[in-house]
């Protein structure tokens, strides 16, 4: 039904996925994204959930020279059809995210809505999908999150406890990210053009919405991910995700 509406109104959503990580903090040869669960690279289940969402028009996956031609062959096995492109990414995450958000602004109609998703979250599912489309209907920002389990704290340079947040009011931060598309690509076009000077100012970019956070004056809305939509980092992690399987 939601979808309906959408497809009147004649919208395009693009999701760009993220593949272009070395993924260090795993200690395998193998970047994290192309390890193996259940016979499947980790890659293949978000890119197989986009395939089938009916919120999804085209897909950009975004990887690394080592990359390449694993995805294309991911992609050419599974007969994945939304995948319009795989370009290369960069040294940090953002800038992948801008090469996958140029090459989405060069595909023919410009998109209304672009999902980032961090193809190292093999849990993505079409609930949290549509939550995020239904979000975009009202605000043009949104992150997928989830309430804090953890009390978290603010530590000052020295290693003690600086402040303690209210746990009620701290949520962790997953992907998709959602945003109207226009918003994004400027957002990002600013951070690139003032790379140097956040450099300078110590501020490290490690999402997208705070991207959007900085550089423009736009609200970003929380929508309800899952405790399961892992993003895939160290050893355990995959062994929680073999067990989710
Ligand atoms: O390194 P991190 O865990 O934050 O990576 C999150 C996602 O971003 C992963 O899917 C990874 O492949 C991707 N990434 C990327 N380009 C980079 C760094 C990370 O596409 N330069």
């Amino acid at each position: 039904m939601q979808n309906e509406i959408l497809n009147k109104q004649n919208r395009r959503t693009v999701a760009i996925v993220l593949a272009a990580g070395q993924g260090k903090r795993m200690g395998t040869d193998v970047a994290k994204q192309f390890l193996l669960l259940n016979d499947k690279p980790i890659l293949y289940y978000s890119l197989a959930v986009f395939e089938k969402s009916s919120y999804i028009d085209e897909v950009i996956l975004v990887t690394n020279p080592e990359g390449l031609s694993i995805c294309e062959e991911i992609v050419k096995e599974n007969g994945f059809r939304k995948v319009t492109s795989v370009v290369l990414g960069g040294k940090e995450r953002y800038h992948s995210v801008w090469n996958g958000l140029q090459a989405a602004a060069g595909s023919g109609k410009k998109p209304s809505y672009v999902f980032i998703h961090d193809g190292a979250r093999p849990f993505l599912n079409e609930e949290i999908i549509e939550r995020n489309i239904n979000a975009l209907q009202k605000d043009p920002a949104c992150v997928t999150a989830v309430p804090s389990k953890d009390t978290v704290k603010i530590a000052d340079e020295d290693g003690y406890v600086a402040t303690t947040p209210n746990r009620s009011l701290v949520w962790n931060m997953q992907t998709p990210q959602s945003f109207e598309f226009g918003l994004a690509y400027d957002a990002y076009r600013q951070l690139i053009e003032n790379e140097e000077d956040l450099k300078r100012k110590g501020i490290a970019i490690t999402d997208d919405a705070m991207v959007v956070e900085y550089f423009t004056e736009t609200k970003v809305k929380l929508v309800e991910g899952s405790y399961e939509n892992i993003k895939i980092t160290t050893p355990e992690d995959l062994k929680i995700a073999k067990e989710f399987l």
